[in-house]
């Protein structure tokens, strides 16, 4: 088998990366190796699915503005014989709250990103109080709110991608990459479980939580490892006002889903590596009981209302952490294979950066430089280098 170009892992970054590449008509063969179709392990379906432009690096608010355009647009762009492709996108807000020690940092930010044409508003704790009453701000200073900011089905968003990706000539291969053959410091052909050898001009590594996994395969260190995240569902039994999604500077999150909410608290008490719940969707060790232990107080501080919920249940996603500085790691092997490309250590922003991401790499594949935004600064150099290029302030 023979493509131009092949990608491994067929997530949400590399079915993007496939799409964008492919509308372009100047990509030539594409194939996508995914292993598995229903993405029972991958990240996206299990994401929150939070777009949002509140960044201090122009570089992320300058790839969410993008995908909040391009999602907001997602049903009729990706429409596949006539079919829209919905991905309920709520444009309902995000709202980041601090206490006074992050007010400076959240100011900041807001005049970055109000410079950078995000439509926002800062909030003191009466405007906050009087907006959104069922928050609880006894130990908040200051809040950032954008209106135009919100969530979608991940999971739809990743079909949508992978149906358009294939109308448009992409072949999803089901197999998973165990070895990638090289000579003459170039990616030659990677080789599958299934026994089969895909040879192509240009590999990209978009294996997620596996990126690690599959560079090495051709010598290639990289620093994102898998991390457990739990997100939970529950309902609340008072009535609460149409809420944006909530973050403040504990890590914890939430937004309405339906009847209820979906949220959580990362926690880096962890160490790396996969977890999954048992067969009857319990976790054990650190994570048992997570949500009663850690969440659940967390939530009743931010909304006293949360006092009264009810547990519904929980799931686990994995972030490819970048541990270098938490940003993705996007374009060429710097130093190593030419035909080489990485799209990793998302952490928690892939889903909101997909579209960007596509587009941006696309441009960089076929014409060698970005065109859209100037996405340099996140490229594998800064890692050999080891030069930190991190995120201020709520993350
Ligand atoms: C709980 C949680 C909440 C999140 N909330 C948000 C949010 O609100 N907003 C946001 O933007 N992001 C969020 N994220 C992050 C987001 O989900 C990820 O950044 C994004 O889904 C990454 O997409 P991906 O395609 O890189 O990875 P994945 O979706 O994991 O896809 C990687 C694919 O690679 C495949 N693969 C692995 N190894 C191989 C191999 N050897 N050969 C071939 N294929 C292989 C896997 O099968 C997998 O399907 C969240 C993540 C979690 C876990």
């Amino acid at each position: 088998m023979k493509y131009d170009i092949t990608i491994t892992g067929g997530g949400i970054i590399g079915s993007a990366i496939a799409y964008f590449l492919a509308r372009t008509s100047q990509a030539g063969s594409i194939a996508v190796i995914e292993p598995d179709s229903s993405y029972q392990m991958a990240a996206t379906p299990h994401s929150a699915g939070g777009i949002r432009q509140l960044f201090s690096l122009p570089e992320n608010i300058w790839m969410s503005r993008y995908s909040v355009g391009f999602y907001a647009d997602f049903a009729q762009t990706m429409a596949v014989d006539g079919y829209p492709a919905e991905i309920d996108f709520r444009r309902q807000g995000y709202l980041f709250v601090v206490g006074p020690k992050g007010a400076k940092r959240l100011e900041a930010n807001y005049q970055r990103q109000a410079n950078e044409g995000v439509r926002l508003e800062l909030l003191d704790r009466t405007a906050l109080n009087r907006r959104f009453p069922s928050i609880g701000s006894d130990d908040l200073a200051l809040a950032a709110y954008s209106p135009d900011d919100g969530w979608l089905d991940p999971a739809s968003a990743l079909q949508g991608f992978r149906r358009k990706a294939k109308s448009l000539g992409v072949t999803y291969i089901e197999d998973k990459v165990t070895a990638l053959e090289t000579s003459a410091h170039k990616i030659k052909a990677a080789r599958l479980q299934h026994g089969d050898l895909v040879k192509a001009d240009i590999f990209v590594n978009a294996a997620g939580a596996w990126a690690t996994e599959v560079a090495a395969m051709a010598g290639m260190p990289l620093p994102v490892e898998p991390y457990c995240r739990l997100q939970h569902y529950w309902l609340c039994q008072a009535k609460i006002e149409p809420l944006p999604l909530v973050k403040d500077e504990t890590g914890l999150f939430f937004r309405p889903e339906g009847p209820g909410f979906v949220g959580g608290r990362p926690s880096w008490d962890i160490e790396p590596g996969f977890t999954f719940a048992s067969d009857e969707g319990r976790f054990s060790g650190y994570f048992d009981g997570y949500f009663e232990r850690v969440v659940w107080p967390l939530l009743v501080q931010r909304a006293p209302k949360f006092d009264a919920v009810r547990y519904e249940r929980t799931w686990a996603g994995h972030y490819a952490q970048n541990m270098l500085d938490g940003n993705m790691i996007l374009g060429p092997w710097a130093g190593g294979a030419s035909n080489f490309y990485v799209a990793c250590g998302f952490s928690g922003h892939g889903v909101m950066h997909a579209p960007a991401v596509g587009l941006a790499l696309s441009e960089l594949i076929l014409n060698g430089r970005y065109s859209t935004m100037d996405l340099e600064r996140m490229s594998y150099r800064r890692i050999v280098n080891n030069e930190p290029y991190k995120e201020k302030g709520i993350i």
